[in-house]
């Protein structure tokens, strides 16, 4: 289907949109697949395809647990989508953001980027974002203990997948069915699981491990142990058909087949089925998980009149949850504490970068930026004109007034610059190149344009009101003017270098004026020059 794409970029595009639409079971493949897809995009210098794969790329992170590079990885995803004003990109950022705070959890940050990922859904988000982010709005609202909130948007999701015949149908009633028993309304939960097996015998699919597990419980919450324990002989024979690897997923199951038979009286099946699970925990390392075997071991003890037994497995349970518990606790913290640093510490440097690029004196750009900018700027607008602005005998106003109001001329002359220049040409921008020396950079502007603006520039110094300063002393500038256009192979040296000569020129003839063409013919006197009598 692909090869009948047009171009490489809607070939990519369109790979991406499998991974961000649908739900695959590999993170780790998907996580490779993202970062060739990046690559094939950097190469077509594809800002939006680059950056839609770093967010599957923070999406498969998490999904195989890595936190923290998620949340790093997301913080710059966000910035591109808000610079380029990329709405549908943004939402799925925020819902992979509400996803990373919910492993936290941290179920108010997760509401909060939950509703943005919804808000911002318009014509343009695909069908399976409209039911995905409801969805997960709905898991965000159940977690922030908002039941009812929540299933409003569980209903639309639904109605939304069943009309469209979306494969989220499935794994969304699971969820709705989950957070109905947890939040204690069983039979809700019983009807929403219904619906899930009725959905999946009409779709002619198996129900996954995971949904069975979801209904077995349900079932034990109402009391249908029978049935409980029917569900997770299927739900465990399913998984060891062996198309799904997670660690916890079959000890977890046979816990859950463990409480059906505790339910049933049939202790021994059950004891069975509780250290196989525990032989699992152990093996894994599944602290968690492990927690909730001693809790039913106490349970079963209990149900069997075994109350000293029942009693000492408390212990051990309520020790192991307290510790998981903190265990769980200080990862979260660290994960946050990571997460706010790499925030942070990519403001700092940015201000840093920022600051290195700035006149401490007059706050405008410096000659490290213009080295940085004007290179890229020469050779991608043949339209590109530049100014060397210099203050005339400026010599004078150190000398007569002192260092500090030359200083002050400095700063004023910068901000008349600036602002005639944000008016006049805002694509442009003024740098201090060093002592009374500025440099104009003008994008997709004429030299003749130039000219006109800068002896509008000039006049403007000139007209200044400096009295309050310089008692009398007149401020003027003078300026050399040059464009990429009439310099041929222009770089940055030979372009700054004809500005320099045309300055040059200005003085000579007088000072107070603009050069902007040599002419070729004539000696001083063929400058176009803009200037006036004092
Ligand atoms: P011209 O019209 O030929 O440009 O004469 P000028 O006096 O402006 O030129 P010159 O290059 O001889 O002198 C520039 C002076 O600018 C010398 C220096 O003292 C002063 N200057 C350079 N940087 C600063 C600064 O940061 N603050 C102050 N107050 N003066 C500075
Ligand atoms: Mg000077
Ligand atoms: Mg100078």
């Amino acid at each position: 289907m692909l090869d009948g794409l047009a171009t490489d970029a809607e070939r990519l595009s369109a790979a991406l949109l499998a991974i961000e639409d649908e739900r695959s079971w590999n993170a780790e493949a998907e996580l490779t697949r993202s970062l060739e897809i990046e690559r094939a995009a950097l190469a077509l210098g594809d800002g939006l395809l680059v950056t839609r794969a770093q967010l599957c790329q923070a999406n498969m992170r998490l999904r195989s647990g890595d936190v923290s590079g998620a949340a790093a990885q997301i913080w710059q995803v966000h910035q591109w989508a808000v610079s380029h004003d990329e709405r549908l990109l943004l939402a799925r950022t925020h819902l992979v953001w509400s996803n990373i705070h919910q492993h936290l959890s941290d179920a108010e940050q997760a509401l909060e980027h939950a509703v943005l990922a919804v808000e911002l859904l318009d014509e343009d988000s695909t069908t399976h974002m409209h039911i995905w982010h409801r969805t997960k709005l709905a898991d965000a609202l159940w977690a922030a203990g908002s039941m009812d909130a929540a299933r409003i948007r569980y209903r639309q999701a639904e109605q939304l997948a069943v009309e469209s015949g979306s494969p989220a149908l499935l794994c969304l009633l699971n969820n709705y069915a989950y957070t109905e028993f947890d939040t204690g309304n069983q039979k809700r939960a019983e009807e929403v699981a219904e619906r899930l097996q009725v959905l999946a015998d009409e779709r002619g699919e198996l129900l996954e491990p995971a949904y069975l597990d979801t209904i077995g419980w349900i079932q034990i919450g109402n009391e249908r142990y029978e049935d409980a324990e029917r569900t997770m002989q299927v739900c465990i024979d399913r998984y060891a058909d062996g198309r799904y690897d997670n660690a916890d997923a079959m000890p977890m199951y046979l816990l859950t087949l463990a409480r059906a038979q505790r339910g049933l009286g049939a202790y021994r099946q059950a004891q069975a089925s509780l250290d196989a699970s525990r032989i699992l925990c152990l093996e894994r390392d599944l602290g968690d998980l492990m927690v909730r075997v001693h809790e039913e071991q106490a349970e079963l003890h209990a149900a069997q009149g075994d109350f000293a037994g029942a009693f000492a497995v408390h212990k051990v349970f309520f020790g192991a949850y307290q510790t998981r518990h903190s265990v769980q606790r200080e990862a979260r913290t660290r994960t946050r504490q990571a997460m706010f640093e790499t925030a942070e510490a990519r403001q700092e440097a940015e201000r840093f970068r920022e600051q290195a690029r700035r006149d401490q004196l007059t706050g405008l750009h410096n000659r490290r930026y213009v080295d940085e900018r004007l290179p890229g700027l020469i050779q991608s607008d043949p339209k590109l004109t530049v100014a060397l602005v210099d203050l005339d005998h400026f010599k004078q106003v150190n000398d007569r007034l002192s260092h500090n109001v030359g200083d002050q001329v400095l700063v004023q002359v910068a901000d008349l610059l600036a602002r005639e220049l944000s008016m006049a040409c805002p694509d442009g921008f003024v740098a201090r190149l060093g002592g009374e020396e500025f440099l104009v950079v003008l994008p997709d502007t004429s030299v003749t344009g130039a000219a006109v603006l800068l002896d509008h520039v000039r006049r403007v110094v000139r007209g200044h009101d400096w009295k309050p300063l310089t008692c009398g002393l007149p401020v003027t500038v003078s300026i050399g003017v040059a464009g990429v256009a009439e310099v041929p192979d222009a770089t940055q040296p030979a372009l700054l270098s004809t500005a320099d000569s045309r300055l040059y020129a200005a003085k000579h003839a007088g000072r107070d004026r603009v050069v902007s063409a040599a002419d070729h013919h004539g000696g001083r006197r063929g400058y176009a020059q803009h200037a006036e009598a004092a």
